[in-house]
């Protein structure tokens, strides 16, 4: 699997359209400097990897925008050692960046096509998520529960109560809610009862679906 100079230097270009587009977390900054997006793609379309652009990834997913994952990523405001669950592995891209972040990373994907493919190249990239589930993300890991942070890369009806549940007390919940178009959503616990809600800007996201397949 190649990794040359060509794309690290475009890859150092996507880290600077990601500063100049408003992120700012260094450590979200050099993840993006560090993955090898363009491996986590097929490759039909591995050339324009390091474009801001979303692509196909088998299954009817798609792999989201840099800038969506920077975005997410920046929100939940992570420290190296946190723990983190990821709803919706897809490519295993985002889980691979929460990796570089140096955060003890569990992930969910519900499809088993994807399943395998990316559990096949996690094994070759030798990215290592605590543990990665096939399941529903719906019902959250709560034998691992609780999150210091929750990141959902599915776009959400409505924010499911059992994530907020599996949530520390201060840990952050960053959740794409809506049907067509998304408001992305920060949900911060800040005791055992009271959460607050921040909303941010718009986005596309694949849905949020219940049960496994
Ligand atoms: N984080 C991924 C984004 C993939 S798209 C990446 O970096 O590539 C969103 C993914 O969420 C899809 O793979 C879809 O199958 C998955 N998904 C949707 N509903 C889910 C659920 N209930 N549990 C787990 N995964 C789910």
């Amino acid at each position: 699997m190649k990794d040359d100079f060509i794309h690290k230097g475009k890859r150092r270009h996507l880290m600077q359209l990601m500063k100049e587009k408003g992120i700012c977390d260094n450590a979200v900054l050099e993840a993006i400097n560090k993955v090898p997006r363009h491996l986590f793609l097929d490759s039909s379309f591995m050339e324009h990897a390091y474009q801001n652009k979303a692509f196909p990834i088998g299954a009817d997913q798609t792999i989201s925008h840099p800038y969506t994952v920077a975005f997410q990523s920046e929100l939940l405001q992570a420290q190296a050692g946190d723990k983190v669950l990821e709803i919706g592995t897809g490519s295993g891209y985002q889980c691979a960046v929460l990796l570089e972040m140096k955060l003890q990373v569990y992930t969910i994907e519900r499809q088993n096509e994807l399943f395998k493919k990316t559990s096949t190249l996690f094994r070759k990239l030798r990215y290592r998520p605590r543990k990665f589930v096939f399941g529903d993300g719906y019902l959250g890991l709560p034998d691992e529960a609780p999150f210091d942070g929750i990141i959902v890369t599915c776009g959400a009806p409505e924010i499911p109560q059992s994530l907020l549940g599996q949530l520390k007390i201060g840990g952050r919940l960053v959740i794409p809610v809506g049907q067509d178009e998304q408001i992305m959503t920060l949900i911060v616990r800040e005791s055992e009862t009271d959460y607050r809600k921040t909303t941010y800007g718009e986005f596309r996201f694949v849905p949020f679906l219940g049960g496994k397949q």
